[in-house]
């Protein structure tokens, strides 16, 4: 499936490479309470199943300006699904040779583990890849994810294909690398600027659509707890103010939204067009 936007002169599009998943809310998010989890339900219901479990998927997003692709993060290698990637880039009328730059936003396998195709060689072999130089620090000092560096990030070093950015770096012209810390300390989202648009893709700064209501309920997943927490209350504010576009990877249906408040609460508002299932 893909979702599309348009920020400017850039085309937005979201590759769904997961199926939609359903996880119990108390097991995947820190200090959430009945009550309080069924009025988010209630105010969002698209994104929660009938039991209220929480609708997780993950996206792989594409950036498209006069001839130039950009992907954000690889997605994990070959899923079960297939080579979704590749079939949702084909749809686009993109081969991975056509792709010039690969954002990765943080050092987890749904997000570098596709940076290889099935032969082991550099799946974008045209791209330059780029990362935030803290976040590949601490990716190089991770024992826990050591074998996901070798395998997915030590053939790009090899290959000199690379680079690192410090942070707010804009290395392309209307893309910048902001920092967003609080998932991993490093982790990193692309801002796209054009013509009075404003886009933020997401490094996992949110997991589930719950946390924009609630943005101080952290995925078990976030390292530093509450530094996501202010990371994201801080995007919310600008985002709604502003009228930003988040793209989040894994919040179902494209992962496209705007931010609304109503009655007094903040909430996710998809947009954007179905572009194909
Ligand atoms: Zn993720």
């Amino acid at each position: 499936m893909i979702h599309q936007v348009q920020v400017g002169a850039f085309q937005l599009s979201a590759i769904q490479v997961w199926d939609v998943r359903e996880l119990p809310a108390p097991e995947f998010l820190k200090g959430v309470q009945g009550e309080h989890l069924a009025a988010v339900a209630a105010r969002q219901p698209l994104f929660f199943s009938a039991a209220q479990a929480l609708l997780f998927t993950l996206q792989v997003f594409v950036l498209r300006r006069a001839g130039q692709v950009i992907l954000v993060d690889t997605g994990d290698t070959v899923n079960r699904m297939g080579n979704v990637l590749e079939w949702g880039l084909a749809a686009l009328g993109l081969q991975p040779e056509d792709v010039n730059v690969v954002f990765l936003t943080h050092r987890d396998a749904d997000h570098v583990g596709g940076t290889l195709n099935a032969q082991g060689q550099i799946r974008f072999p045209n791209a330059r890849y780029v990362m935030s130089a803290q976040e590949l620090q601490a990716f190089r000092e991770d024992e826990k994810r050591a074998a996901l560096f070798h395998a997915c990030l030590a053939p790009l070093l090899d290959g000199e294909k690379l680079e690192v950015l410090d942070d707010n770096t804009e290395f392309l012209p209307g893309l910048t690398l902001i920092p967003t810390p609080g998932h991993r300390a490093g982790a990193s989202s692309l801002r796209v600027q054009d013509g009075g648009d404003t886009a933020l893709i997401l490094g996992d700064t949110w997991h589930f659509a719950a946390q924009i209501t609630r943005p101080e309920w952290s995925s078990v997943w976030d390292e530093h707890a509450e530094q996501a927490a202010q990371t994201r209350r801080e995007i919310l504010a600008q985002a709604l103010e502003q009228n930003w576009v988040l793209a989040a990877p894994h919040i179902p249906f494209g992962g496209l939204g705007r931010i609304q408040e109503r009655e007094g609460q903040r909430e996710w508002v998809s947009c954007g067009q179905l572009f194909t299932r």
